[in-house]
């Protein structure tokens, strides 16, 4: 018997796990994948993501990978470029952007570290329930049978298709069609010159140094702005990256793809409700979006961290827990809501409408700083007072 299962061991479970363990809690932390490995995402982290990282003692371990902090910021939008230092936050100098089989492996050591039971390679097929209320999970063995674990809460944070969601019948409270879809590569030969985006009416571009010297570049692509006529979707990816700046095409020139081109079409928008009883959502099984603003592990890191902080009560008193979930998952909603507009308008890469005032502005470092901490999602500081 468990205090807490949590279903997912990625950004979202894996810290859920660990803040859960570091508080005493007995955690069964379970993924189907095998670990290290990558999964179909790039990778940016916002300063705010890794400031968490920075509070949880596991900043220095992931730079310590060599994963580059990206101290400059640059934007291009017809005739704006806007360029300036990255905005720093605490002991945060910049955004980094590493490898997911190097940064969820991190997380799911210090979990472990923490003291939470991990078991990769394990699926959960099914919920168990008690008098109408989840208490723990089936999962599938090695030897095709299957298996359960008992706890009275059990925790999705197994992505946007959550099994957990599903089989708890939890509803979508929010949704929105889907605005784009994702290519990206890795390429060798590009220097450092920070986190870099351009931007052109339907399709907008990054580049994302990393590890190994690598640069992540995706092309996001509008599905109604952008018609990809063409089925060639390499041919559709480097002439999109050609289009977007003559700068890009140059470099581009010497530096060499490395590996395959990754295609991600499935990029939903919604809010789930998030708790019912005995089981919570976290990360994206409770609230994903567009990745075109790169929010998801920030967000899924802050969220991990509202559901442990929300949780500090003995787990026997049922009322106070329903009552804390209750919370956490309206606010949740709540916190969550702004970005996720402002991600859904960027999605629409509607992005001629604000290059003029972009234009306007480019040569006000005020002005550059605020639009650079508005995408990292780091707050305003307060006023001087007089
Ligand atoms: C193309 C693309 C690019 C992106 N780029 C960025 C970016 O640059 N920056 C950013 O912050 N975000 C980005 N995102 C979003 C980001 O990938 C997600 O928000 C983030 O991975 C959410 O983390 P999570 O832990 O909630 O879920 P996931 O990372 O999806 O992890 C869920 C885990 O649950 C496991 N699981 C699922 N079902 C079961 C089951 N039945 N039993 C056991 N295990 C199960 C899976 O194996 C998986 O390991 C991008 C997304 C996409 C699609």
């Amino acid at each position: 018997m468990y205090d807490m299962i949590v279903v997912g061991a990625r950004c979202a479970g894996a810290v859920t796990a660990m803040l859960l363990a570091r508080a005493g809690r007995k955690v069964l932390l379970l993924d189907r994948a095998p670990f290290p490995s990558d999964t179909v995402s790039t990778h940016y982290v916002h300063q705010p993501g890794l400031a968490h990282l920075h509070r949880w003692g596991l900043l220095d371990e992931l730079l310590a990978t060599g994963c580059p902090t990206l101290t400059r910021v640059s934007l291009s939008v017809s005739d704006a470029h806007l360029t300036g230092p990255a905005p720093s936050l605490g002991a945060v100098a910049g955004g980094c952007a590493p490898r997911r089989h190097i940064l969820d492996h991190i997380l799911v050591r210090a979990a472990v570290r923490a003291g939470a039971e991990f078991r990769p390679r394990t699926t959960v097929l099914d919920l168990h329930w008690q008098d109408g209320v989840v208490a723990g999970i089936v999962h599938g063995t090695r030897h095709g049978t299957q298996h359960v674990e008992r706890a009275p809460l059990v925790i999705g944070a197994d992505g946007r298709h959550s099994t957990v969601a599903r089989l708890a019948r939890a509803p979508y409270l929010h949704q929105d069609p889907e605005l784009t879809r994702t290519y990206y590569a890795y390429w060798s030969g590009l220097a450092n010159q920070g986190l870099r985006f351009y931007l052109t009416r339907g399709a907008g571009t990054a580049c994302m140094p990393t590890h190994d010297g690598l640069t992540v570049i995706p092309v996001a692509f509008s599905r109604t702005g952008h018609p990809i006529a063409n089925s060639d979707r390499q041919r559709t990816y480097l002439g999109t990256l050609g289009q977007t700046s003559l700068d890009l095409e140059r470099q581009l020139a010497d530096a060499r793809q490395e590996g395959p081109l990754f295609c991600c079409s499935d990029q939903p928008n919604f809010f789930r409700r998030a708790h019912g009883p005995g089981w919570a959502l976290v990360g994206d099984a409770a609230h994903t979006k567009d990745p075109c603003w790169a929010r998801g592990i920030t967000d899924a890191f802050t969220q991990a961290s509202m559901l442990a902080d929300s949780l500090d009560m003995p787990l026997a008193d049922h009322r106070r827990v329903g009552k804390a979930l209750t919370d956490y998952a309206r606010r949740l909603v709540h916190d969550f809501t702004p970005a996720y507009e402002g991600t859904l308008f960027a999605a629409r890469m509607d992005n001629d409408r604000r290059s003029r005032e972009l234009a306007d502005n480019q040569h006000d470092p005020a002005y550059v700083q605020r639009c650079f901490r508005g995408f990292a999602g780091i707050p305003e500081p307060a006023p001087a007072q007089a």
